[in-house]
């Protein structure tokens, strides 16, 4: 028998991070949970802990991690418990770490991720906006390295399921003529604009399809979502923005596109459920069970499609403009938004002053291009403290 996986989960207590240990736990003999991290969720990572067994935990500060050591001595459980941002890159970087699951949110997971495309580690991303931020920087340390990078996004999981196995980031020598990425529209799809004036956090969370965690809940509101999903597919398939088309797609049963030169169109298609797209990524190019119903097609009504609104939702524009712009523009506006949509979530902010305080940042915030971590996330909190200005003026 081969030897398990080492598996580190970096933000195994959010959304992303449970329904992988869900998979996982259906696969003991395939994969070994070595790492296991979060930021606020204590209960629920030592709960984990006491599950899986990690070897190494990660919380946010040292008081945190000195309450967990403690709770895991009371219940006879022997792990390393490390703290902060550099004890997540450590355990993205372990020799005894085969994959690692990235699914930490917003640039805070850049680091790590980064760590494991530079220690040459199959990379599961869900993270998206560490392509978001550094697309170029994270390409060239996947390719110096040779790790595997598999996308856990749906969509993208869905471009990478529907593109040939030997895809060799070249569209034309694929015969690609476009990426045409489905959005589900979020909650507020079809609402007058006058509505928007008035949404409250918790009616912006409650998408119609996906289950997922309060800032990408938003994000699909917006449709920054697919904004930072179209940055993501640039730098992941490597094709140019006017070869990504964005579908709104209501049922979300079809989770993303590839047409080809000759009128093919390959589409994968599946459950909301991110354990498939999780599952993927795990195994890939071996199928594994993933706890996933199949799809029951005489269940299935009509499937839709429709051409985005960006007057009411201009955040997806906006991220296409960022692309344009190139350099440091889509970090500028991945900043921005991270400040805008916790202000949201804070009840600082409305929710159509989320645009607003993004496209003032890639407008007064310097866009060039930075060749290094510590450039991008220096650009990272300039753009970060121009957006809590804004805010505050709001
Ligand atoms: P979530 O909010 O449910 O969980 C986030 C995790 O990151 C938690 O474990 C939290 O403890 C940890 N975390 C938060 N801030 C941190 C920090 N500063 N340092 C270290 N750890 C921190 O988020 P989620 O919905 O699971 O999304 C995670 C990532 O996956 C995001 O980038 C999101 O865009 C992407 N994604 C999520 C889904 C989904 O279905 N939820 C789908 C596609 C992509
Ligand atoms: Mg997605």
């Amino acid at each position: 028998m081969t030897k398990p996986q080492g598996i580190a989960v970096l933000g195994a207590t959010g959304s992303v991070g449970c329904n992988t240990l869900d998979v996982i736990a259906r696969h003991p003999e395939r994969y070994r949970v070595v790492a296991l991290t979060a930021h606020r969720q204590l209960d629920k990572l030592f709960e984990q802990a006491l599950r899986f067994r990690p070897d190494y935990l990660v919380a946010a500060d040292a008081s945190a991690a000195s309450d967990l050591r403690a709770r895991l001595t009371d219940a006879g459980l022997r792990a390393e418990v490390l703290h902060g941002a550099d004890a997540l890159v450590q355990v993205a970087s372990l020799p005894e770490v085969d994959a690692v699951m990235a699914a930490i949110v917003g640039a805070a997971g850049l680091p790590s991720a980064l760590a494991a495309a530079r220690a040459g580690k199959r990379i599961l991303l869900a993270n998206k906006e560490s392509l978001v931020v550094a697309g170029r920087l994270f390409m060239d340390a996947v390719r110096a390295s040779g790790s595997a990078l598999l996308p856990v996004d749906s969509e993208h999981s869905a471009i990478f399921q529907s593109l040939p196995a030997d895809y060799a980031a070249n569209p034309d020598a694929a015969g690609v003529s476009k990426i045409i990425l489905t959005a589900s529209g979020g909650p507020f799809r079809g609402r007058p604009a006058a509505d928007l004036l008035h949404v409250t956090p918790d009616d912006a969370c409650r998408h119609p399809n996906w289950s997922m965690g309060r800032k990408i809940s938003v994000d699909s509101a917006t449709l920054m979502n697919k904004g930072l999903e179209v940055i993501e597919a640039r730098w992941l398939f490597n094709v140019p923005p006017s070869r990504i088309e964005v579908a709104v797609h209501p049922q979300s049963v079809i989770h993303s596109m590839v047409q080809y030169r000759d009128g093919s169109v390959m589409a994968q298609l599946g459950s909301p459920d991110m354990r498939t797209p999780i599952a993927c990524a795990l195994a890939w190019p071996e199928r594994i069970d993933a706890g996933v119903e199949p799809m029951d097609f005489f269940a299935l009504s009509d499937l839709t499609f429709e051409k985005p609104d960006l007057e009411r939702f201009p955040c997806l524009q906006l991220a296409f403009d960022a692309l344009e712009m190139g350099g440091d523009a889509p970090a500028v506006l991945n900043a921005a938004n991270e400040v805008a949509v916790a202000a949201f979530l804070e009840g600082q902010l409305r929710f159509v002053d989320i645009p607003r305080v993004v496209s003032a940042a890639l407008a007064g915030v310097s866009c060039a291009a930075s060749d290094s971590l510590e450039g991008l996330l220096a650009r990272d909190q300039e753009a970060r403290r121009f957006a809590e200005g804004r805010v505050a003026a709001c």
